[in-house]
């Protein structure tokens, strides 16, 4: 069977999903295709009313349906139906997936859907095996640990992974007892709608689930501010990060994990596999056209190799190909939106004004779409924005080093501490330096994750704060009560 598909042919979903019903309002907010720029169908924009009554809905949802109280195995049996019709229905989600996203279809299915799905199963496990603690006390006393659901998370996502994104804020909160107001990005609302309508089919209680779609200043804030949401579980920027913050301080305060931005730094090292190394560092800038938190988009490199290395890198730029999202083969991902290209070749142009190098890439592809070449620049003044700055896209400086310690240096980024690669043989150093990094991910000899969920994800300082995946993730959607008896 084909993936390929007709975006203009696809009945797309584009009302709130509240209570296990779909509810329209005004097509307010315009959906843009960004590999052709066409327009797909408009979503309406959730006032606070809107929010209020999803808020309302999730908390007699989890009252009615005892979720939190349930047999866990009862929740995890409900959770595992669910990933079952994500799976049967993998073809249709990827192409609401595709259709308004950059995620290539052919991709979408195996590395979001069904992803998907398998992170959903992995944070249904936890529901039956997680629990308190007995603590160490005298014989006069018995002390425990409690872990309880928090009620109703609010959970915000972001454009450049709807399904993946959704599924590290829903697996968690729902296997540790918890009803969800989410609000996916609002340029990719459709795919998040059809997973979450899945659930409701799949016998997870309607109301625990609900998806308001809207913009970020109005949905966004009305989520993190309402006073009967009592977690925020956000993906994002940091700028939006911050804003949240402000906002939950100024509404009342109530704990919230973030997921932020990244600039994370590739040390290649002379005595690195030079081959494996450009294969890793093309996948650490090339998928998804560089739009992913973990992209490793400052290259800094032993001089002794770096003119082969960027070589081998330029070639392997140069093979990507671009292909609108709905083509059967993967190809070259678009740049979300043109405004997000503008910015991209803004950076880039300003780096050349201040005399780096364009290497290869450095400007859009001349075809329909918002495509915009790999690149790689060298000389860039480290003060420079595309030091500096998340640029998400597909461009990577270029710097050299001669010692550890300047390496070191160069690595160190002011702000971001997200994720670092390193590239050496050399098992003293790779130990020495996964210490020093300062990181919430490293990666030695490879890029990227696996399937390997169990890795907890996120960032050092303004990063974020608290962790996506792993065990630490379904902590964070419970919160515990400590109890002493005198016996
Ligand atoms: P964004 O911050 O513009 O938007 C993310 C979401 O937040 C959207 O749903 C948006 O509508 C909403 N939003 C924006 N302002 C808000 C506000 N003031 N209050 C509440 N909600 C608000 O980010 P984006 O462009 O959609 O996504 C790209 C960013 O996400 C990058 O910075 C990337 O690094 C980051 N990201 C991080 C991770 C991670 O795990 N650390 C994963 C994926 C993406």
């Amino acid at each position: 069977m084909t993936l390929a598909f007709d975006p203009a042919a696809l009945t797309l979903p584009a009302a709130h999903f509240i209570g296990g019903t779909f509810i329209d309002g005004p097509e307010e907010i315009a959906v843009t295709a960004p590999s052709s720029g066409q327009a797909l169908r408009a979503i309406p924009c959730a006032d606070a009313a809107m929010v209020d009554r999803a808020v309302e809905t999730a908390r007699a949802a989890l009252a009615s349906s005892g979720w939190g109280g349930l047999m866990p195995r009862d929740r995890l049996r409900a959770m595992h139906r669910w990933a079952d019709l994500i799976e049967a229905e993998a073809a249709h989600l990827a192409r609401l997936e595709a259709v308004a996203s950059s995620r290539p279809v052919a991709q979408a299915v195996t590395g979001d859907v069904l992803v998907t799905a398998e992170q959903i199963r992995f944070f249904a496990e936890f529901a039956d095996k997680e629990g308190g603690e007995l603590v160490p006390t005298s014989d006069a006393q018995m002390g425990f640990i409690s872990a309880h659901p928090y009620g109703v998370i609010g959970a915000i996502t972001p454009w450049n992974f709807p399904l993946s994104m959704a599924a590290w804020k829903l697996g968690p909160a729902l296997a540790a007892g918890n009803a969800v107001v989410l609000k996916p990005s609002e340029m990719t609302p459709y795919s998040t709608l059809r997973l979450a309508e899945l659930s409701v089919q799949a016998g997870i209680p309607a109301g625990l689930i609900n998806i308001v779609l809207g913009d970020g200043p109005t949905t966004g804030s009305a989520i993190t501010g309402h006073p009967g949401i009592d977690k925020v579980s956000f993906t994002g920027s940091t700028r939006a990060g911050a804003q949240i913050m402000e906002n939950i301080a100024r509404t009342g305060i109530k704990p919230m994990t973030l997921e932020l931005g990244g600039k994370s730094p590739m040390l290649v090292f002379a005595d690195a596999d030079l081959d494996l190394t450009a294969d890793c560092l093309d996948r650490g800038i090339t998928p998804n056209a560089g739009q992913f938190c973990v992209a490793g988009s400052r290259i800094i490199v032993d001089r002794r190799v770096a003119e082969e290395l960027a070589e081998k890198l330029a070639a392997r730029f140069a093979r990507h190909a671009p292909a609108p999202t709905w083509a059967g083969e993967a190809g070259f991902s678009p740049i979300i939106s043109e405004r997000q290209l503008a910015r991209i070749d803004s950076i880039v142009r300003a780096a050349v004004d201040q005399g780096a190098q364009i290497l290869c890439g450095g400007e859009r592809f001349d075809r329909e779409g918002s495509f915009y070449r790999p690149t790689l620049i060298g000389g860039v003044d480290a003060q420079s924005p595309a030091i500096r700055e998340e640029i998400f896209g597909p461009v990577a400086t270029f710097q050299t080093f001669d010692t550890e310690e300047e390496a070191l240096a160069l690595a160190a980024h002011p702000t971001y501490g997200l994720a670092a690669g390193l590239f050496t043989r050399d098992l003293s150093r790779a130990l020495r330096l996964t210490r020093a990094l300062e990181a919430g991910t490293v990666w030695v000899n490879r890029y990227g994750r696996t399937r390997d969920h169990i890795l907890p994800t996120g960032g050092w300082k303004a990063s974020g704060i608290g962790k996506d995946l792993g065990r630490e993730a379904y902590l964070a959607n419970r919160r515990t009560k400590s109890v002493l008896i005198d016996l």
